[in-house]
């Protein structure tokens, strides 16, 4: 079943009230499309990244992480084919006002006719049936056809390395009566002379990085070479939250393979990467795989899958699975001259017929968005169920049905009032927890109903309440988050219903 469209601004209101996502710099009215991470958030992102990490290297021999850096030499860029074609297609809507992508925007063929919004004179707007034109798309936000032309918009954040100011050294050299194209000439000249960029994705450091990993790690094709972190990417339309920002948190792995494996490979790691996904979800029919058409694939790609997720506004992506053939790694190696192959001794090498192949490996890359997983999970645990309130009247709680393992925090010990030496075992036992490596928390705010409606919103799988009879017959009160059963049971087997959650 599709969900609501208003989930995703019932999610947005839960991430700010409960501490999961803030809007950047706030109280200078934020910056647009930025968003920081909150006590829970920052630990439901760490939670996800870690079972990545866990899934994708720890429990893999042939998968190396890496940690790069943000800034890489500005050559990389031009090889890896970003410098020039890293680039969206830019539309203003002269009707609207808005600016769209054109390559998302909705397609029809020309001639087909259209409903549309249009203004009027009196910046009133009005219904009006219109055919679509040549470029064969509309505006996404009024459906009109009163379009500007295409002109590309480089995605890429450009800043400058080095301690001359690149401005310092422009009005030295700045002479008068230079007309526009030559003063636009000489701006770039001078600007690109120390521009470095911001990375868009962090796959490029794997393919750089190729020859030192496998040969301090002595890794035999096939291998992967895995890392997660920022990205960062001028979109021309921020959408959807986190769901398309500019600065964004990327997980991916190249995975480094025989010329001729790659589609195998594909295969492999299309089931994985869908399989990781759905093992933490409440919906699993929320996932799906579409495949690239092939005006859709890059020039150097030979077939390429999108994991979709069915937001509320659609099925849209949210990791992408391309076989990237051996382009990288050949442009990396033409552009450097360092040799970026591998050699099999055990191989017979397939045009000479003798043993020993050098070649260049293909390259299969699950690239997902860490952000963009972030959000999926959250709209998928959002729930509103009816329940039953402390006097057995009904009411409707939100809870969060999030995965235990990606839960921020993993139980909350109560004392059911602040006196009698509630508190202080309420604290002993949250103590116990936290040394076994737990995200507990101890909570004695508000009354116990509040706690409680307060752990289910930020999914919370258990409440451990301590009550005037604890002390006496060390027992507590287990409360499971998803079916609001409580159980009082011995402190020992309270704890080890916690604990299984390491597990
Ligand atoms: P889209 O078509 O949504 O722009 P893409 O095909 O450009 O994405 P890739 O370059 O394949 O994306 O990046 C891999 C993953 O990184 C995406 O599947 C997505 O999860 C994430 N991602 C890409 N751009 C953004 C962004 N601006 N904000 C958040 N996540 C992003």
């Amino acid at each position: 079943m599709k969900p609501e469209a208003d989930l995703i601004n019932k999610v947005i209101s839960l991430c700010k009230r409960r501490g999961f996502v803030f809007q950047s710099s706030e109280i200078y009215g934020g910056l647009k499309s930025c968003y920081d991470f909150g006590p829970l958030g920052v630990e439901l992102k760490r939670n996800i990244a870690q079972a990545w990490w866990r899934d994708m290297v720890q429990s893999r021999s042939n998968i190396y992480g890496i940690d790069a850096g943000i800034l890489m030499h500005p050559k990389v860029w031009k090889a890896s084919g970003h410098l020039d074609n890293f680039s969206d297609p830019l539309v203003d809507c002269f009707n609207c006002r808005e600016r769209f992508r054109a390559d998302k925007a909705p397609r029809f063929a020309p001639g087909t006719l259209v409903t549309a919004q249009i203004r009027t004179k009196n910046n009133k707007s009005e219904e009006k049936t219109i055919p679509v034109g040549e470029c064969g798309y509309v505006c996404p936000h009024c459906n009109s056809t009163n379009l500007s032309p295409e002109r590309l918009f480089h995605g890429m954040f450009r800043t400058a390395i080095g301690s001359l100011d690149p401005l310092n050294e422009l009005m030295e050299n700045y002479s008068e009566g230079m007309n526009k194209d030559s003063f636009r000439e000489f701006l770039t000249s001078h600007i690109e002379k120390s521009a470095i960029y911001l990375r868009p994705e962090t796959a490029q450091a794997m393919f750089v990085q190729f020859l030192n990993v496998q040969q301090t790690m002595a890794a035999k094709v096939p291998f992967g070479i895995a890392q997660q972190g920022k990205s960062f990417r001028n979109e021309i339309v921020v959408e959807h939250f986190i769901f398309r920002s500019c600065e964004f948190e990327q997980m991916e792995m190249e995975f480094f393979c025989e010329p001729g494996s790659q589609l195998e490979w594909l295969e492999y790691w299309k089931q994985e990467r869908l399989r990781w996904h759905q093992q933490f979800a409440n919906h699993k029919d929320h996932y799906r795989f579409r495949e690239h058409a092939r005006d859709e694939l890059a020039h150097y790609s030979d077939r390429c899958f999108d994991i979709e997720y069915l937001y509320p506004w659609g099925w849209d992506e949210l990791e992408g699975i391309a076989s990237r053939t051996d382009f990288d790694l050949k442009q990396h190696s033409q552009a450097s001259g360092s040799k970026l192959t591998y050699f099999d001794p055990h191989k017979v090498n397939p045009e000479t017929g003798k043993a020993g192949w050098r070649y260049t490996p293909y390259v299969v890359e699950p690239a997902a968005g860490l952000t963009r997983t972030f959000l999926c999970y959250l709209l998928d645990a959002y729930k509103e169920e009816a329940s039953v309130d402390a006097e057995g009247g009904s009411k409707q709680r939100t809870v969060l049905k999030l995965h235990p393992t990606l839960a921020p925090i993993k139980a909350a010990i109560f004392p059911l009032v602040k006196k009698d030496g509630q508190p202080e075992m309420a604290e002993k036992i949250a103590a116990e927890l936290r040394q076994t490596g737990l995200a507990v928390v101890y909570d004695d705010n508000q009354s116990i109903g509040k706690r409680y409606a307060k752990h289910d919103e930020v999914g919370t799988p258990y409440a451990l309440t301590i009550d005037s009879e604890s002390l006496r017959d060390q027992q507590v009160t287990i409360r499971d988050r998803d079916t609001t059963q409580q159980r009082r049971v011995p402190i020992a087997e309270a704890l080890g219903v916690v604990q299984q959650l390491h597990s």
